[in-house]
């Protein structure tokens, strides 16, 4: 029942030594290091090689080290039988719900735009209460995010899959709900899980229920986003602007239309970054759930794709 960490292109060292921390005994390989994959039950990935878990037959548990799960579930040969686990983190919701405070403040305050522009004339702002905030997803980022934005002020919808109640936030829920949800939201934040449902929600048919003049946050993932659709759509003056940390290609290449578009601020994928430190508890202790047949934590429906 040995553990294998597979980080393509990432230094395995704060994980290795996180984990030791946590269970010194287990035995960890980190892929491609030599091991015989059938003693291999527990793997704890980023973005694994496609393919590879092929000759993992005793794998039991893929664990993602972030809260999304699309790339593991993107991978059409993992093994059927094997859990699939996601983090749920106070840290990790924590970042999350501040960094999109931040950005909206940004927007609304005009924080980096005088900068930005090099214009001392102080532009006129937003008070919190003038902004409508639509979240779409209420989940477990997405509330945080929902309650301290309405904490600071803000009016606060959101819309699910299912029917939510959160207090001070109006929800809205399925296909039905979202037309409502959108016709009001002036500042439009995408937390969804990549799904083969969400994947290009965020298109010219979405964008044009939105008031003229909306402004974007995507802190998802980039596949939600349509990108020739959101150029469009900031040339015609439907969006006034937008923030964007996740993208389809990652690094965003260099020659991308975004780096220079006056009305679009871009961040690496830094909204909430796992600290490996405050997570590796949640992954050792499923570990030994695994070795003593008890059920796992945080393990992802795979009906739902989240
Ligand atoms: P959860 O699974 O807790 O929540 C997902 C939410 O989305 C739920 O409210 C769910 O509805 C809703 N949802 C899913 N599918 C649909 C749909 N078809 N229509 C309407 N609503 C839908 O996820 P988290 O909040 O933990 O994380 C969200 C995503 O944030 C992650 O999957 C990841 O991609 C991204 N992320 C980005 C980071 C970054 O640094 N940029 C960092 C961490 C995460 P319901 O509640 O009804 O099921």
């Amino acid at each position: 029942m040995s553990v294998l960490l597979i980080f393509p292109g990432r230094d395995p060292k704060v994980w290795v030594n996180a984990i030791k921390k946590e269970q010194p005994n287990v035995k960890l390989y980190v892929y491609p290091e030599e091991h015989n994959p059938q003693e291999i039950t527990y793997a704890v990935t980023w973005k694994h090689p496609k393919g590879m878990f092929n000759k993992y037959s005793n794998l039991e548990v893929i664990a993602s080290i972030g809260a999304g799960v699309d790339h593991i579930i993107c991978d059409p040969e993992i093994p059927k039988n094997a859990l699939i686990t996601r983090i749920i983190d106070e840290q990790l919701t924590k970042d999350m719900s501040t960094f999109v405070l931040a950005l909206v403040l940004d927007k609304i305050r005009n924080i980096s735009l005088h900068h930005s522009e090099k214009i001392w004339d102080p532009q006129a702002y937003h008070t919190v209460d003038e902004e409508n905030i639509g979240i779409m997803g209420l989940g477990v980022l997405g509330k945080s995010a929902a309650l301290t934005l309405s904490k600071n002020g803000f009016k606060v919808s959101g819309w699910s899959k299912t029917q939510k109640q959160i207090d001070g936030v109006s929800t809205y829920h399925g296909e039905r709900g979202l037309n409502d949800f959108l016709k009001n939201t002036s500042i439009l934040i995408c937390l969804l899980p990549l799904t083969s449902v969400t994947e290009n929600i965020l298109n010219k048919e979405l964008f044009e229920k939105l008031p003229k003049g909306a402004y974007l946050i995507n802190i998802a993932r980039g596949e939600h986003l349509v990108e020739h659709d959101l150029l469009e759509m900031l040339d015609t003056g439907q969006l006034s602007g937008a923030s964007l940390d996740v993208f389809r290609t990652e690094p965003l290449p260099e020659e991308h239309p975004f780096w220079k578009h006056p009305k679009v601020h871009i961040s690496p994928h830094i909204a909430s970054v796992t600290d490996p430190k405050k997570v590796a508890h949640q992954l050792m202790e499923n570990y030994m759930r695994l070795r003593n047949n008890e059920p796992l934590r945080n393990v992802v429906d795979l009906k739902n794709e989240y």
